[in-house]
């Protein structure tokens, strides 16, 4: 199980940072959020195998976030509690929380919550054997793990920020990015370039994958705001 990916979404750091000690300890890669909306856009851009989710946060309550990222995806979430009544909620709430904690729980307990549900959802989707994580919509085939694309059946090459730009806007589908926001995600934040790359980089891209560059069918141009993959 080492390695398995966990978000955290709590809002007291003390209590985030002694949850992700423990889980790092187990061999678990943790990253934490402490702000409720913060956490869901976390939650909804990166693949994790398991989210913690506490109820009161900033900006978001966790029950809203569960609701949200139940509509895209089915990465088992742990709700953390400190009231009773909260219990009743994700019972009654249908929100499609696997599991819930209620404060003060030990870590060791947490752990062993965590790993129970990675093996159950383990079981549940046959993640424990090896494959190849694949992307595929239309005749554009991407295989993140092996880093290589498809089009129509015919292998492209890909430079490596090419693939991650491609990789990451396919990820993330009907959603307008603008060049700030993709050069941030996919560029170091402190390497030295401009915006400018990302036009040139979907330049490319589109050479690659388009039949017609002046009319694609997967990166859209949204004028003045930025790009969006089209599903
Ligand atoms: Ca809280």
């Amino acid at each position: 199980m080492a390695g398995k990916k966990i978000l955290i979404v709590e809002d007291e750091v003390s209590i985030a940072e002694l949850e992700k000690d423990y889980l790092e300890l187990s061999g678990f890669e943790v990253k934490m959020k402490n702000d409720g909306l913060e956490g869901l856009n976390e939650a909804l851009r990166a693949n994790y195998d398991l989210i913690i989710l506490d109820i009161m946060l900033p900006s978001m309550d966790g029950f809203e976030i569960c609701k949200r990222i139940r509509e895209e995806k089915n990465t088992p979430i742990l709700m953390v509690t400190a009231k009773k009544e909260d219990i009743d909620k994700i019972r009654g709430l249908g929100l499609g929380a696997d599991d819930y904690i209620t404060k003060p729980f030990s870590p060791s307990e947490l752990v062993a919550r965590v790993k129970a549900h990675l093996s159950r959802f383990e079981r549940l989707t046959g993640s424990e054997k090896v494959q190849n994580n694949i992307i595929e919509i239309r005749g554009l085939k991407i295989d993140k793990t092996a880093r290589r694309v498809w089009v129509d059946g015919e292998e492209k090459q890909f430079t490596t920020k090419e693939f991650d730009l491609l990789t990451f806007l396919a990820e993330n589908p009907n959603h307008v990015f603008t060049k700030e926001e993709l050069f941030q995600k996919i560029w170091d934040m402190d390497s030295i370039g401009d915006i400018a790359t990302v036009t040139v980089h979907i330049k490319k891209i589109r050479e690659k994958i388009e039949y017609n560059t002046a009319k694609p069918q997967y990166i859209e141009t949204i004028w003045g705001v930025g790009y969006r993959f089209k599903i």
